[in-house]
């Protein structure tokens, strides 16, 4: 059985024009250091600059807004992580102090700045998968 719709052009007008766009997808690519849209642009021109628009499809990146949140999510993850390891050898071994010097400090650090743009390019494609902070193409149509 088909069920066959037609509409007008007035019915059509009505309908958005823009396509689903999947989170996780998105984040995804965005954690990949990749455009959230088309996946093969780089995100960063820089360490934690987003490019102004991609080279691939041209979607533009400019308008994304993750302001503190990827600093507070990596020390959010990354805390949870050290902490774990420490109590861990702790328990295990009881070094002395210089040794979990030695181990954690490094490890933060080394995990922190691997973490930061992998979490701030999820957010970023968040963003634009939420249609957020200007990603949205239809807001700037007239209603
Ligand atoms: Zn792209």
């Amino acid at each position: 059985m088909t069920v066959e719709i037609k509409l007008s052009g007035s019915q059509m007008s009505g309908l958005s024009t823009t396509s689903e766009r999947s989170a996780s997808l998105a984040m995804w690519r965005g954690t990949l250091h990749r455009c959230p849209k088309c996946g093969q642009g780089q995100l960063y021109n820089r360490y934690l600059k987003v490019v102004d628009s991609c080279t691939e499809c041209g979607q533009e990146l400019h308008h994304h807004r993750a302001d503190d949140a990827p600093p507070y999510f990596t020390i959010f993850v990354v805390g949870h992580i050290i902490l774990a390891g420490v109590l861990a050898l702790e328990q295990a071994y009881a070094p002395e102090a210089w040794v979990h010097a030695v181990i954690w400090i490094p490890a933060t650090l080394v995990m922190s700045l691997a973490m930061l743009p992998r979490i701030k390019g999820a957010l970023v494609g968040l963003q634009w998968a939420m249609r957020m902070h200007g990603f949205d193409e239809d807001s700037n149509r007239p209603v």
